[in-house]
């Protein structure tokens, strides 16, 4: 394991979950309200062709585990970073101090993909991908329990508290802004 003390002068937090449930909306206002900065991992993977092609049976990029880890290394390195994406084994152990899972109930997971214009197959694979806790799973195995947070987002009330507790994670890790 490469878990351990890290040499980071600043944490990082890595903010998971199924597509849909609002990651990249947290991570967002988080970046906005802390010294925390963003990297939308989905968008950085199709901007720098981190991937080996286009699977057409689930509509989705195929990702490239060693680009994108080496891509990220040395942003991530350098701390303070908030990553945003829907799977969490690919990154190494060592690079988060807290791990955010983000869960969402099936009908309004549903609604947001439909919004979304996601085919069929790709919102049956997602909604699965949510009943049987799959992200939250891989990240209790990928991460030590005691940075594995798991919280609900099904409404603005939800990302008003998962924002507020970031904030407050991020004053104890001298990463709030001054007001
Ligand atoms: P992800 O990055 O996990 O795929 P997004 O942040 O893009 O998810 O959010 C998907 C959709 O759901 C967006 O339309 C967003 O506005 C909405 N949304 C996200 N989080 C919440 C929430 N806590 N309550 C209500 N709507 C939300
Ligand atoms: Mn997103």
């Amino acid at each position: 394991s490469d878990s351990g003390e890290s040499d980071r002068a600043l944490p990082n937090i890595l903010i998971t979950g199924t597509p849909g449930t609002g990651k990249t909306s947290l991570a967002e206002i988080s970046a906005q309200a802390t010294r925390l900065t963003h990297i939308d991992v989905s968008a950085l993977v199709k901007e720098n062709s981190l991937h080996s092609g286009y699977d057409e049976e689930f509509d989705t990029l195929v990702l490239d585990d060693d680009k994108l880890v080496d891509e990220l290394e040395e942003k991530v390195s350098q701390g303070g970073k908030i990553v945003d994406f829907h799977s969490c084994e690919v990154f190494p152990e060592r690079w988060f101090d807290l791990v955010l899972v983000l869960r969402t109930d099936n009908t309004i997971l549903y609604d947001r993909l439909v919004e979304r214009g996601y085919n069929q197959n790709k919102i049956t694979e997602n909604i699965d991908c949510e009943i049987f806790q799959v992200v939250l799973e891989e990240a209790r195995e990928s991460y030590p329990e005691e940075i594995v947070v798991e919280l609900q987002s099904n409404s603005v009330e939800d990302m008003e508290s998962n924002l507020s507790r970031i904030q407050q994670w991020s004053q104890l890790e001298g990463l709030a802004l001054a007001h």
